[in-house]
Order: structure tokens, then C-alpha cells, then sequence
């Protein structure tokens, strides 16, 4: 027995020695993946995407269970624009039988923004909406999902779902659900579906956002759409009470209103009115061919000249011009005619539409900033040369 027992004891100290090496190997590897994990952040808060992606791959490919580690890569290749592949690593790691409840949720939130950056919007939608129930990502879900039925001009459900975001985070939501109501107004105008509906739905709109412009300037076309021009000139009055920043997209038609009510005295008085707080191009040119049209050439190019010295605007230059122009054959005549053509040139060309948000300039009205997404945050341009667009 004791024979056995001296046999052995090599055996114990060669099986201790080897527990104790595995550990060491294992605490050691420990330590490297700590070392790479935080690595891989500091190239992250560096901003050097493409050294962080090198740095958690490795990792990845070395520690195939570490689920921080596929997150924090599939982000990166999603930022890169590399979105199948972030695709791939969120959808493996939801398919992982070992995964916790709260790593798949994560991994489900995160597989729907790949999936709304590559555009599949039905398999992001489907996501988002397992999550809604989830209070950790209820907030998240819905804000991603009005965005989806934005895209897909789903209104009545972004109206809805608007409305719950708003109910669980005490956020306001109007701004953007009155625009909401107003492109549903549009859509049952366009449907042919009557006034009173259209009507329904912009007072929707102004119970959400009374600051709401756009459904001022709809029941404005929709009053003239029906003659009655009294209703419309309060209606696209109340859009300049609202944000003076509009008024250049009231001026046609106010315009018209007052001429179709014969009362185009109290619109030169208002326009000279606007104009004492705002020299944009559109309201000297409105203002010019109205002088011209009321009172003649001699008060219209009078106007304009004063004008233009302390405010220039390439409208008010076209406006000049074409005034001149109507006299007939002169001196200047075939001048005045080039300048003409320039001005209109570099006018076609122009922007005359900023985001207040993001500084994107477009050429026409949006009521959604193509570029930041922002609600009523396109304004026109107040500057007095308008801008040449991008
Ligand atoms: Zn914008």
C-alpha cells in the first residue's frame, strides 16, 4: 500500500503543477482580452474606427461567447457603412442559444438600426416592435418606429405612435404630429374625399401645434380653392403671425386674394409694412410690381432704386431691370437685356430654402428637412442675394 502511495506522488504534484499552469494560462489570457477590450476602446474614443475594427476581430475570432465584443464590432461596421456585415454579426448573436435575455434584446435593437440603414424597413419594423414591450428600449422602439411610418407615409400610425411616446416620456410631440395631420389633410384633398375632411384634419393639426404654419397655409388654399377669399387672406395672415420667417410663401397668394376682393390698396400698405421689418428679395419684388401695376413706373422704379442701394437683392435687380426694359428700345437696351438674362440665370440657380437645424439649402419648400429629418426647420432663405444652391 505504501509502495502504491510513493508512486503516486509524482503523479498529484505533476497534476497540480498542470491545474496551476491553467489557470495562470487562463488569468493571463483574461488579462490580454481585458487589454485588447480596452484597446480597442480607446481607438473607438479616438475616433479610429478602422483600428478598433482590427482590434475587436481578433478578439472575436479568439473569444467567440464574449457578446459585448460582436455588439461593440457589428456598431463599428454599421458606422462604416459596411452594414451586411453588421448584419451578420447581430444576427448570429441572436441566434446563439447561450445568449441572455437582455444581450438579445440589445442585439435585437441593434440588428434594427442595420436593418434601417440598409433600408429594409419590414424587418426593422418587425424588431422594433417585439422591443416595444421591453421598458428598457420601449423609448427607443417607438421613436424608431415613427420614423419607419414616416418613410413609408403610414401617417395614421406615426400620429399614434407619436402620441404614445409622448404619453411615456412626457416629450413634446406636436410639432411633428401636426405635420402628421396636415399631410393627411393633403392626402384627403389630393383623394378628393371633401373639405369638411381636409378641414378636420388641419384642426387637428393647430389643436397639436397652434404654432403650426402649414396647416394655417392649407386652410388658406383650401378657403380659395372655394372662393371665399376673406377667409383665406386670415388664414395666410395668421401663418405671418405665427413666424414672419414664412411670409414669403403667402405673398403669391394674399396676393391674389386681394386683388379677387378689389382691395389692393390695403395689400400695398401691408407689403409696406412687412418690408419696414424685412428687405428680402421676394417682398421688394412683390412690392415693386404692385407700386407698378397701382401707382406706375415713375413711384415702382422709385421704390426699387432707394431700395436696392442699402438692400441688394438679385430679385429687385431683375425686377429694375425688367422695368427699364418695358420702356422699349434705348441706349441701354441690349445691356440692360444681358443683365436681364444673367440675373434670371443665377436666380434658377439659386437656393431659396435653408434648414434652421442643419444649414441644408434647398431650391423648394420642404416641410421635413431631407437631410436632419427636422419638422418645420426649412425656412426661406431671409437673405437679401439669395444663395447659389449646392
Ligand atoms: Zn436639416
Amino acid at each position: 500500500m505504501m509502495e502504491l502511495l510513493w508512486l503516486l506522488l509524482p503523479v498529484a504534484a505533476a497534476s497540480g503543477w498542470w491545474a496551476a499552469r491553467r489557470a495562470e494560462v487562463k488569468r493571463s489570457r483574461a488579462a490580454l482580452r481585458r487589454a485588447d477590450y480596452f484597446k480597442g476602446l480607446n481607438y473607438l474614443i479616438d475616433e479610429q474606427p478602422d483600428q478598433a475594427i482590427e482590434v475587436f476581430t481578433r478578439m472575436a475570432d479568439v473569444d467567440r461567447d464574449t457578446a459585448e465584443v460582436h455588439l461593440a464590432l457589428g456598431n463599428l461596421f454599421r458606422r462604416r457603412g459596411e452594414v451586411d456585415r453588421a448584419i451578420h454579426i447581430h444576427g448570429s448573436l441572436i441566434a446563439r442559444p447561450t445568449l441572455t435575455a437582455d444581450k438579445r434584446r440589445r442585439a435585437m435593437l441593434e440588428l434594427g438600426e442595420d436593418y434601417l440603414r440598409a433600408g429594409l424597413l419590414d424587418r426593422a419594423e418587425a424588431l422594433f416592435r417585439e422591443l416595444l414591450d421591453q421598458p428598457a428600449h420601449t423609448r427607443t422602439a417607438l421613436s424608431r418606429l415613427i420614423y419607419i411610418f414616416q418613410q413609408e407615409k403610414d401617417w395614421r400610425q406615426a400620429i399614434a405612435y407619436s402620441d404614445r411616446l409622448e404619453r411615456i416620456s412626457d416629450e413634446y410631440r406636436g410639432r411633428q404630429s401636426a405635420h402628421f395631420c396636415c399631410e393627411l389633410a393633403e392626402e384627403a384633398s389630393s383623394a378628393g374625399e371633401g373639405d369638411a375632411h381636409v378641414k378636420a384634419w388641419l384642426q387637428d393639426a393647430l389643436i397639436r401645434d397652434p404654432g403650426c404654419t402649414r396647416a394655417n397655409l392649407l386652410l388658406g388654399q383650401l378657403a380659395m380653392r372655394a372662393g371665399d377669399y376673406q377667409t383665406a387672406i386670415v388664414a395666410f395672415q395668421a401663418v405671418e403671425r405665427q413666424d414672419q420667417g414664412y411670409f414669403p410663401e403667402v405673398i403669391a397668394p394674399l396676393s391674389e386674394c386681394y386683388d379677387a376682393l378689389g382691395r389692393l390698396d390695403g395689400w400695398i400698405a401691408h407689403l409696406r409694412e412687412v418690408q419696414q421689418r424685412d428687405h428680402g428679395g421676394r417682398i421688394t419684388d412683390a412690392l415693386a410690381d404692385w407700386l407698378l401695376r397701382q401707382e406706375g413706373e415713375a413711384a415702382a422704379l422709385r421704390f426699387l432704386e432707394q431700395e436696392l442701394r442699402d438692400y441688394p437683392t438679385l430679385l429687385g435687380l431683375r425686377r429694375l431691370v425688367e422695368i427699364k426694359l418695358a420702356r422699349g428700345e434705348g441706349v441701354a437696351y441690349t445691356e440692360l437685356q444681358v443683365l436681364h438674362g444673367i440675373s434670371t440665370q443665377l436666380l434658377n440657380g439659386a437656393a431659396r430654402y435653408r434648414c434652421d437645424n442643419c444649414g441644408f439649402i434647398v431650391k423648394s419648400m420642404h416641410w421635413c428637412c431631407p437631410s436632419c429629418q427636422q419638422w418645420s426647420a426649412i425656412k426661406p432663405i431671409p437673405d437679401w442675394v439669395l444663395r447659389a444652391s449646392a
